[in-house]
């Protein structure tokens, strides 16, 4: 079978669709590490982790901040059902900074019984809210 030229990228939440774009190269946050797809990738389904996603058109790269669900990636497309799916202007910095300092704060002075899981997935989770928004599109 032929190398497609392009991958079709779609980001889906339960809320809505966040991408949707014909691109040449993406880097998903994979649970077992992140993995890098070009055209004419192995099919494969693996599991999100919280993460920075990004996606390359030509020179020009784009980063999404994901949170849990699965990516399933067949030759000519990766199809991304997330959780939770921001692109940099989707996100609030003063909201995030204000999730990481509580989320800090919780892992700084645990008390009795606390979750430290889910301390340590809100903070994981403000701190690549805060890394893509601070991305400005990069070229070349
Ligand atoms: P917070 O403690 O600020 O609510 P959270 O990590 O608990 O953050 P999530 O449960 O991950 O929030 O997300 C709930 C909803 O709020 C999702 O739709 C998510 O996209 C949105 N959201 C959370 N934080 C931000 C942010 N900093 N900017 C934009 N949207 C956000």
């Amino acid at each position: 079978m032929a190398i497609p030229d392009h991958l079709t990228l779609e980001i889906v939440t339960p809320e809505r669709a966040v991408v949707s774009e014909q691109v040449d190269e993406v880097l998903v946050p994979g649970a077992e590490g992140s993995f890098g797809v070009l055209p004419g990738h192995t099919p494969l389904l693996a599991m999100l982790q919280v993460g920075e996603l990004w996606y390359r058109r030509g020179d020009e790269t784009s980063y999404v901040a994901v949170s849990f669900g699965f990516a399933e990636v067949q030759p000519d497309r990766v199809t991304v059902l997330a959780q939770i799916a921001e692109t940099a202007e989707d996100i609030d910095v003063t909201r995030a900074e204000e999730a990481q300092g509580r989320a800090q704060g919780r892992l700084d002075q645990p008390v009795v019984d606390m979750d430290f899981e889910r301390a340590r997935l809100a903070l994981l989770k403000s701190l690549t809210r805060l890394q893509v928004a601070g991305r400005a599109r990069i070229r070349g």
